[in-house]
């Protein structure tokens, strides 16, 4: 038996039913579940006392392309649209093997951590040279993260009319085969699972409509969940007008992209019928506020879809369209840009952290994290609200109006992935510099 007592934390946002939020609480850890929270506990365990800390869940990324760490602001693609900035970035990413894409991984996963994150999703798209879903499945497994792979796709290439070169297209079948392969390999589908599968073509623009039928089919079949980039952008719903002859919330329900067990990025531009359409479903959004602006795409109508009962949570996209993977940042900005569209009102900080917590689990299908709450998995972040972001604050809950943006301890399963401010289980400057190296190389070839 594993237990950690965690001792009088200035307050705990449980992110229950309820809202329920305990002032000088203590919480109880044991074999990766969350046991107790309550006043006066007690354990022969390892004891983190947290008077100084807010404690909230662990923080749940629903969107992002970790291999990207290593092509941030790239300058040919610092200013461009999306469509313009992909065509910047695929000769580069064509470059990529299975060390690009492992050590990639870890920078991401870091900076996720030390934000407060404990479960990610990842949807990698891309395979050249030998690279695996298998090399970023490494890179969680080392730091400990909660970890669901996204087996993406693409199977257009420019010679039949798409937009990445042929070079780092996929056969059909072939994209098929290996999705079976890493399900069977790695998916788990039990509570406390640290690794889950999905499957996830890059976007309507890059297969084809029988792969989107057939990725929906094969993962029904397996019992994993579906995702992929929606409604982006005006260019977006464009191009599936003209292609398609209809609206990428038609396109998604007719090919069975729809369902409590599908959840699509970005959707900045859906309309009231497609709310509608995803709220009937069950169908989830990964919202990724920085990615939007960084991109020019426009502001996701979150307050509509909430207010629908669409489930959201918070992405922090690829970090070369973001370009950073800091998951607070990215919940405040998430809380700022509903207050551009529709005013100071349209979000609390309250709710945009629970969007980012409990909203995230939601979203990716995850009944026993995102509360603190007896039974739930031990997954927690322990902010320290006695540093200079909060100093003044006079209500130190208020995470996202005046907090850290990093944590100060981490707990996934139980375990301390972060330890006063830094990483436990990997070597951090080792793997900084790993990925400099890498980046030095990549931007070094013609
Ligand atoms: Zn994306």
């Amino acid at each position: 038996m594993t237990e950690t007592l965690i001792r009088n934390a200035r307050a705990v946002l449980t992110m229950d039913d309820r809202g329920t939020e305990h002032a000088d609480c203590d919480i109880l850890l044991r074999d990766g579940v969350i046991a107790a929270v309550g006043q006066g506990l007690q354990s022969d365990g390892e004891v983190v006392e947290a008077a100084s800390c807010v404690v909230t869940p662990g923080l749940v990324n629903t969107h992002h392309h970790l291999y990207q760490t290593l092509t941030r602001a790239v300058p040919a693609g610092q200013d461009a649209l999306l469509f313009g900035w992909l065509r910047t970035l695929y000769p580069i990413w064509a470059r990529f093997g299975p060390e690009e894409m492992r050590i990639s991984a870890l920078t991401g996963l870091a900076e996720l951590a030390l934000s407060g994150c404990t479960l990610t999703s990842d949807h990698l798209y891309l395979f050249p040279n030998g690279a695996r879903l298998d090399d970023t499945i490494d890179a969680a497994r080392e730091i400990g993260l909660r970890f669901h792979a996204t087996r993406g796709a693409m199977s257009i290439g420019e010679s039949d009319g798409g937009l990445p070169p042929d070079s780092l297209v996929e056969s059909e079948s072939a994209i098929l085969d290996d999705c079976i392969r890493v399900i069977d390999a790695f998916h788990d589908p039990s509570d406390g699972a640290m690794i889950r599968v999905g499957v996830a073509p890059c976007s309507p623009f890059s297969v084809s409509r029988e792969l989107m039928r057939d990725a929906a089919l094969l993962a029904r079949d397996k019992g994993v969940m579906l995702h992929t980039h929606l409604a982006e952008n005006d260019e977006d719903i464009a191009y599936s007008l003209a292609k398609f002859g209809c609206r990428p919330g038609q396109y998604a329900e007719d090919l069975g992209w729809t369902g409590a067990d599908v959840w699509h990025a970005h959707c900045v531009k859906l309309d009231g019928q497609e709310i509608d359409l995803f709220a009937r479903s069950g169908t989830g959004v990964a919202h990724c506020p920085c990615s939007n602006c960084r991109l020019g795409s426009g502001i996701a109508p979150v307050r509509a879809m909430r207010d629908a009962g669409v489930k959201v949570g918070i992405g922090v996209d690829g970090s070369a369209s973001n370009d950073g993977s800091g998951l607070m940042a990215e919940a405040r900005m998430a809380m700022l840009l509903q207050r551009v569209q529709s005013g100071a009102d349209a979000m609390s900080a309250r709710e945009a952290l629970r969007i980012a917590t409990r909203g995230g689990a939601e979203v990716l299908g995850r009944t026993d994290c995102g509360q603190v709450v007896p039974g739930m998995r031990a997954d927690l972040a322990l902010w320290n609200t006695d540093q200079v972001e909060s100093a003044g604050s006079w209500d130190k809950t208020a995470l996202l109006l005046a907090g850290p943006t990093k944590v100060q301890h981490l707990f996934v399963e139980g375990r301390q992935v972060v330890r006063d401010g830094l990483l436990t289980s990997i070597n951090f400057e080792q793997t900084i510099a790993r990925q400099t190296t890498l980046a030095a190389r990549l931007s070094l070839i013609p």
